[in-house]
């Protein structure tokens, strides 16, 4: 019998590209989409690993079950690491990604390419009641965009040109960006970890 693991996430985004990955473990995976009853966690840690941790454990100790959960984001070197771990709401508590990328550019604005320098960055922990909730980080950089390329993935991706190329994180499909990108290489981490359980 499959045995089961909660992705503590409401993002379809992320869902989709963590389901595409995981999904040839023996594990039944569940979101909290699944789990409407549970309470939504802050995220009130100042760091990626803080949140990350902070989110696994709580709905591993609700539930009773097996918990994946992520904390991500893009750091702008340029801005001193901003938005960091306050990407989701770069532009305000409930911004869109359209809003947070508009401001990003905004601040980014006559900024030359030398210094668009960016990475996203993904934590992942996985808790479980009675085990020490273990943790991965996976991070990939790139330069940001002067304007959005791209119709693909969610967020940031519009603005976020890969390595040296000149493709936007949105104009690559899932498949590419889940082998290069910061969730991808968590992914294949913490994939190495679940084999274990
Ligand atoms: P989290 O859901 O608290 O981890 O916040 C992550 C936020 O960082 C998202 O809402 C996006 O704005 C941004 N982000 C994280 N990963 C990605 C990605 O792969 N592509 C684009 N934006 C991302």
């Amino acid at each position: 019998m499959k045995k089961t693991l909660i992705i503590a996430t409401h993002n379809e985004g992320k869902k989709r590209e963590l389901i595409n990955t995981l999904s040839s473990l023996a594990y039944k995976i569940y979101s909290l989409k699944d789990f409407p009853e549970l309470p939504e966690v802050e995220e009130t840690g100042s760091t990626f690993k803080e949140n990350a941790v902070l989110k696994a454990e709580t709905i591993s100790r609700l539930t009773g079950e097996l918990t994946l959960a992520d904390d991500s984001g893009l750091e702008v070197f340029y801005l001193g690491g901003k938005p960091g771990v306050h990407s989701a709401r770069f532009a305000g508590e409930d911004a869109t990604d359209e809003q947070n990328n508009t401001l990003l550019l905004k601040l980014m604005e006559n900024v030359p390419h030398s210094q668009r320098k960016a990475r996203f960055v993904c934590v992942m922990a996985v808790a479980a009641p009675g085990i020490k909730t273990i943790t991965v980080e996976g991070s990939c950089e790139g330069f940001l965009a002067t304007m959005p390329r791209g119709t693909r993935g969610f967020g940031y991706d519009p603005l976020f040109i890969y390595g040296d190329g000149n493709k936007t994180f949105a104009e690559m499909d899932m498949e590419t960006k889940s082998r290069i990108s910061h969730r991808g290489r968590a992914l294949q981490k913490i994939r190495e970890v679940l084999m274990q359980f």
